[in-house]
């Protein structure tokens, strides 16, 4: 049987950097990953996620944001490439709504420059965007977005470099807890080792199935359409967005990778599924309320559909991350229930689980990620 001093299962966008940063600390590690690295049946692709500081979620993730930005550099400078680009970001709901009074309130918390332009004065500075009288939105200058399988691949490299061993197309089946760590048994072989990291994403709950109810996996879809003016929707021209309507809560991207602008919708129809048996082909419903979305509010996009994909989140009860070690098991930290903003956090999520596994605590705040904020047996 082989033996780690920790392995992390799912090489994704949270396994890949606490991988990375485990082997940076000298630890032997593995990572086990069921697909290809990086794929497409995970949370992680579709080639960009939004990063920003303003954080209407919560404003307690900004110092966590400052370190994410300040690793995502240092990982370019790895890799010699470009991970992040920075457009500006757009949060924008009704006035007095909860996105520009969460994210305004963690700018003033933070001191975080910004600007507050009503419909009129966005349109009239970014002019893709055509928002009813009444909507206000948040500009943060240091928003933008990240390559997020690039990103994969960057701490994959640089864990391999650091020693880390990493194996695709290796299938977790079960684990359990020994004396001194965990044993695991995969399709391919057996493994022993002092600490567990689970970063399954979707699949979390099929690992530790006491998860089930604190990570539930929900069927996302994104679309790619046309610009009719291509000059509105580029990266000099067209900050990210979030914004509250009222056909809900949309997030959309400058034209990057693939030539279209890219849109998509919080909990798309509220579909809870089972990640091995979600229906990954994308039908009418799909793509109607990502276009009539697009058609009302960013009309100029609203050319011919480029591409559709489908995707995962994984949500929490409250939308907040579990960033902990299991409550029973202290040699199992915890990555789980991203709740569809945690990919921008991943560089700094794999610091926090280096910190977990080697000392059972983080140089971080995680008062916000606990497990036992649920007040449920785990
Ligand atoms: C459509 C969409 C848009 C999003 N937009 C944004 C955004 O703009 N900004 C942002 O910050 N976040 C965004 N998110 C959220 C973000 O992408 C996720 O929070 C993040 O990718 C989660 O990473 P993860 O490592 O948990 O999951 P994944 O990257 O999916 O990794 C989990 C890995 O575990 C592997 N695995 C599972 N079970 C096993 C097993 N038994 N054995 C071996 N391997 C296993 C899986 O194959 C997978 O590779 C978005 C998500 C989606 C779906």
């Amino acid at each position: 049987m082989m033996e780690y001093d920790a392995i992390v299962v799912g090489v994704g966008g949270m396994g890949s950097a606490a991988l990375y940063h485990l082997a940076r600390h000298g630890l032997r590690v593995l990572g086990i990953e069921r697909y290809n690295i990086p794929h497409e049946m995970g949370s992680s692709h579709g080639l960009t996620r939004i990063i920003r500081l303003a954080y209407y979620e919560h404003p307690s993730y900004v110092p966590l944001l400052r370190r994410a930005y300040e690793l995502w550099r240092q990982l370019e400078h790895t890799a010699q490439e470009r991970l992040l680009v920075i457009t500006g970001s757009i949060d924008a709901s009704p006035a007095g709504g909860d996105i520009i009074e969460g994210s305004r309130l963690s700018c003033e918390i933070h001191h975080l420059p910004h600007e507050i332009l009503d419909s009129q004065e966005l349109n009239k500075r970014f002019p893709a965007y055509r928002l009813p009288s009444g909507m206000s939105a948040l500009y943060q200058p240091d928003g933008g977005f990240l390559l997020s399988e690039r990103c994969i691949v960057a701490h994959v490299m640089a864990a391999l470099e650091m020693g880390a061993a990493v194996h695709g197309q290796e299938q977790v089946l079960d684990w359990e807890p020994t004396n001194d760590g965990v044993e695991m048994r995969t399709d391919r072989n057996h493994y022993r080792a002092a600490k567990l990291v689970l970063c399954a994403g979707a699949w979390q709950a099929k690992l530790a199935p006491d998860l089930a109810r604190l990570a539930v996996p929900e069927r996302q879809v994104l679309a790619w359409f046309q610009p009719l003016r291509p000059e509105l929707f580029r990266l000099q021209t067209f900050p990210v967005f979030n914004m509250a309507v009222e056909e809900g809560r949309y997030y959309g991207f400058p034209v990057y990778g693939i030539p279209g602008f890219k849109v998509g919708r919080y909990h798309h129809l509220s579909q809870v599924v089972d990640p091995d048996l979600m229906d990954r082909g994308v039908h009418g419903e799909d793509e109607e309320a990502l276009r009539n979305f697009t058609a009302r509010y960013f009309p100029d996009a609203a050319g011919p559909t480029m591409s559709l994909k489908t995707c995962l989140f994984t949500n929490t009860p409250d939308e907040h991350f579990i960033l902990d070690l299991h409550p029973e098991l202290p040699q199992v930290a915890i990555a789980a229930g991203f709740s569809g903003h945690g990919f921008k956090f991943c560089s700094v999520v794999g610091e926090v689980m280096a910190d977990l596994v080697q000392t059972g605590c983080s140089r971080h705040n995680l008062d916000l990620f606990t497990i036992r904020r649920f007040e449920t047996k785990v």
